[in-house]
């Protein structure tokens, strides 16, 4: 229903822009009706364009996702709006990738212009993805919604995963402002971890006998940017030889700590701690299993960002 009202209201608002430029001759913007229809768009290629812009159909077992059984979402090629989860996907063996279910309000139905198929176009933006064919016998929802696999895109599950990283290196607020400029990292807090009182204040901490450390809480994108790009980042911006603390900031919460969160972010960390023991480094860092983050008081968190400042007790020095 989605694509008949924007047509319509797309129909509607193009005359009405034909009309304002008629008005005045010094405001024309010149865009044809089907620039119109995909304004805010992703671009497409001509090939894409003859698929989802003029209804037509991929040569079939020729599309990138027609093998495909990763876990994911397939998206709209031209709007990126999800069309399809992986568990609905199933080989018909007729070419084009096969799904027997939509997600739900994401494809509507239409009567193809040749009078017999139901055509299928993406409910967000009209693109043309294929045809649906009814009580086959493929699946238990005798529904196969036949689609060219240029009309889509995939976006695998693991792909959208935000991974989470926590290194403690003296004062979190010269830790972050590292991490937080990073590659791949999309969010940073500060907090504190690996004492024994829940919740602690930052007043608390100073205080040095509840037994947490300064730290950030670093989420990246996994795609962008690796665990190990992280623990490079991590050493090269303090220095990770001093043991009573960082820079002038003594005491056991400033200690530099990497906190792991499994075996493979442990082994990651621990060759890197090798590497620079063979560079001649006598490494400080200790390296502690994952506890609860607790999250800082609001005050500390990005707060050279929020300043306009740069740290005192860190800076960037390259070693790999
Ligand atoms: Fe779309």
């Amino acid at each position: 229903m989605k694509a008949i009202q924007l047509i319509i209201l797309s129909v509607f608002t193009l005359s009405t822009l034909t009309m304002c430029a008629q008005k005045n001759n010094n405001n024309i913007i010149q865009i044809t009706p089907k620039e119109y229809m995909t304004m805010g768009y992703n671009e497409l290629t001509p090939e894409e364009q003859r698929v989802i812009l003029d209804k037509g159909t991929e040569l079939p077992g020729t599309g990138e996702l027609l093998e495909n059984t990763e876990k994911g979402t397939y998206v709209c090629k031209q709007c990126d709006k999800p069309l399809y989860r992986s568990e609905s996907k199933f080989d018909a063996e007729c070419g084009w990738p096969s799904f027997d279910d939509e997600i739900e309000g994401a494809v509507t139905r239409l009567k193809d212009a040749d009078g017999r198929r139901t055509e299928i176009v993406c409910s967000n933006c009209g693109g043309h993805l294929g045809h649906v064919f009814l009580n086959e016998g493929f699946t238990a929802k005798q529904t196969r919604h036949c689609v060219n696999s240029i009309s889509m895109k995939f976006v695998a599950d693991k792909e959208k995963e935000l991974q989470k990283a926590y290194f403690a290196s003296g004062c979190f607020w010269g830790t972050e402002y590292f991490f937080m400029k990073a590659k791949g990292v999309k969010q940073t807090n500060v907090g504190f971890m690996g004492g024994n009182v829940d919740n602690p204040t930052y007043e608390q901490v100073c205080q040095q006998n509840t037994g947490h450390l300064e730290l950030t809480e670093v989420i990246y994108d996994p795609t962008v940017a690796t665990y190990e790009d992280m623990v490079k980042l991590f050493f090269e911006t303090h220095n990770f030889t001093q043991t009573n603390g960082q820079g002038p900031d003594i005491g056991p919460q400033y200690l530099s700590c990497i906190f792991y969160s499994n075996d493979k972010e442990k082994d990651i960390a621990t060759k890197y701690i090798r590497i620079l023991n063979d560079k001649g480094y006598k490494v400080a860092t200790m390296l502690k299993p994952k506890s609860t983050f607790w999250k800082a008081e609001n005050y500390h968190q990005q707060y050279y960002e929020g300043k306009g400042m740069s740290p005192y007790c860190h800076k960037y020095t390259a070693i790999f």
